[in-house]
């Protein structure tokens, strides 16, 4: 992957979290103050236009922190488990031969 790619983000300034407290969606404290910013980021990306595209790249790059496209991290990772286990299964179901086909 080009670096430059990584950084080519228009999308990034029309996010509504442009001007937003960057802590909230990358919170540094814990416990309940971290689960309440987390919120107040993920209500931020509730109203943003561009969270399909933010969601995108942090799953494309494997965003393992933050909040990206209005999603936590355990979500993102339970996400791209369930996207390997449907890859899996259709590569299983791609490779069975079809009764009455086999040589
Ligand atoms: S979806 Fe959320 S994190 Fe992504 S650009 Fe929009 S406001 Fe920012």
């Amino acid at each position: 992957m080009p670096i430059m790619s990584y950084y080519a983000t228009e999308w990034r300034e029309s996010g509504a979290c442009i001007t937003a407290d960057p802590e909230l969606f990358f919170p540094i404290a814990s416990g309940g103050v971290s689960v309440r910013q987390a919120e107040q980021a993920r209500r931020i990306c509730a109203g943003c236009h561009v969270r399909r595209q933010c969601l995108q790249f942090a799953m494309d790059f494997g965003e393992a922190h933050g909040i990206w496209g209005g999603t936590t991290p355990e979500e993102r990772r339970r996400a791209r488990l369930n996207d390997a286990a449907a890859r899996r299964s259709a590569a299983r179901r791609s490779r069975r031969v079809a009764p009455g086909t086999a040589a």
